[in-house]
């Protein structure tokens, strides 16, 4: 038995599943999870010793590569001054600087210790802002945990949401409308039907929680001019693309100003810190300047904001982006190109330092067409990558993460690792 096996047997008789969170568990691709023992720029390690190159980056914050020297300094350095206040920090404010500098149409912004934590408050705002309740949400889209976003589309087209997980009222459901990502048409419908009743609008401007699936620049530009129109807040997650796609986030890439933005995944360098923010009217409704209640222990916590801090220091380094952007690219033409050479129904997307691998004839430009994808191959694929040491999200329906210490020589041992892949797939 190997470490792993036995560590999950374990971790299973004290953890449900033995995982603190889901996708964790390699239910979806099958198998035993690896527990990792440590990381190190674009590798980590498992319990038995094997090395991975890894292209997940803890889902999203390992943009400048696994424990870098400068981040773990500024770490250590704020551990050792006390770890928790439970009182204002200079730090804090500095951050608050920092991303209302990098995010113009943020212009105030609040800490908190998760992406859902930070959806779920920004939600809150909305409702509170507009005295509305109802709001608006696209399928294979996430925002978190929260109750009110465990929802899916109803049985009919613009009918109310029915939860995705037991524990959710039908009751708070019912103020969740789910509509067809990149469908301006439904959007417009909704809005036309009950323009005066919806408090928001939250999208992830590039989705990647049910792979990378990229937003038509109509379909933004409609929501915002809907949002607009009828008093809506236009909410924009980028807990994900956030400092992933561009500096600037999705917003930058598309030209686009929501109202409000919320962030997290990069922003906490790998500790826990997310946020939300967006126009001053709005956020000045928050307390304890205005009526919507919103709090938290260890928000804007000084070792946690070191560690963001940090990594949004390097991410400004001139030519960031560009190499981010130039290796993410090489990676799946890389892959493309294998896939072609044995006849694989393959296709990938990138942008930024995130990208999406897809096992059909060519990129998907909705969810039903993910969905539509060869789930199984996706499976194999994984497995044979990972027997090979390249560790890729293990699901069909996650986007995939570059840092920027993947190397050269990481792309290119990555994309010879897949060839001996699909091969494999084929014989
Ligand atoms: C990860 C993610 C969240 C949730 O963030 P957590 O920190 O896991 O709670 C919310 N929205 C999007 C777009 C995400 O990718």
């Amino acid at each position: 038995m190997s470490h792993n096996d036995s560590l999950f047997a374990r971790a299973q008789r004290s953890t449900p599943g033995g995982v603190n969170s889901p996708v964790r568990a390699f239910r979806s691709v099958g198998g035993t999870p690896r527990f990792i023992t440590r990381a190190e720029g674009p590798y980590f390690w498992d319990a038995d010793g094997k090395r991975y190159i890894d292209y997940i980056g803890s889902w999203g914050p390992a943009i400048v590569g696994h424990a870098h020297p400068e981040v773990i300094k500024a770490v250590q350095a704020a551990a050792a001054n006390g770890l928790s206040f439970g009182a204002p920090t200079e730090g804090e404010i500095l951050m608050a600087e920092e991303i209302c500098k990098l995010v113009p149409s943020i212009e105030m912004v609040r800490l908190v210790s998760s992406g859902t934590e930070a959806a779920m408050s920004a939600l809150r705002l909305a409702r509170g802002v507009t005295g509305r309740d109802t709001v608006i949400k696209f399928e294979g889209c996430y925002h978190g945990h929260a109750d009110s976003m465990l929802v899916k589309a109803g049985s009919g087209l613009l009918t109310f949401g029915n939860p995705t997980s037991s524990g959710v009222p039908a009751d708070f459901a019912k103020h969740t409308m789910v509509l067809d990502y990149n469908d301006s048409a439904q959007l417009e419908d909704a809005f036309h039907q009950m323009g005066d009743r919806i408090a928001a609008v939250i999208v992830e401007p590039v989705a990647g929680n049910m792979n990378l699936l990229r937003a038509t620049s109509e379909f933004l530009q409609t929501m915002r001019r809907l949002c607009t129109q009828h008093g809506a807040v236009l909410m924009f997650d980028e807990v994900m693309s956030g400092f992933r796609v561009a500096l600037g986030g999705a917003q930058s890439l598309y030209g686009i100003q929501p109202d409000m933005t919320v962030l997290g995944k990069v922003i906490g360098g790998g500790l826990p810190v997310a946020a939300f923010g967006g126009r001053a009217d709005m956020m000045k409704h928050l307390a304890p300047l205005g009526s919507v209640y919103q709090a938290g222990t260890l928000s804007g916590n000084p070792v946690a904001v070191a560690a963001g801090m940090s990594t949004l220091k390097i991410i400004q380094q001139p030519g960031f982006y560009e190499k981010l952007g130039t290796q993410t690219r090489k990676l799946v033409d890389g892959l493309s190109a294998a896939a072609k050479d044995v006849g694989e129904a393959f296709s990938a997307d990138a942008i930024g330092g995130m990208f999406g691998i897809y096992f059909s004839e060519h990129v998907p430009e909705n969810y039903a067409q993910i969905m539509a994808g060869n789930k199984e191959r996706f499976n194999q694929f994984f497995h044979a990558m990972l027997d090979d040491g390249v560790y890729l999200a293990p699901s069909a329906f996650e986007a995939g993460f570059v840092s920027a210490m993947h190397s050269d020589a990481v792309i290119d041992e990555t994309i010879s690792v897949a060839r001996s892949a699909f091969a494999k797939l084929h014989s």
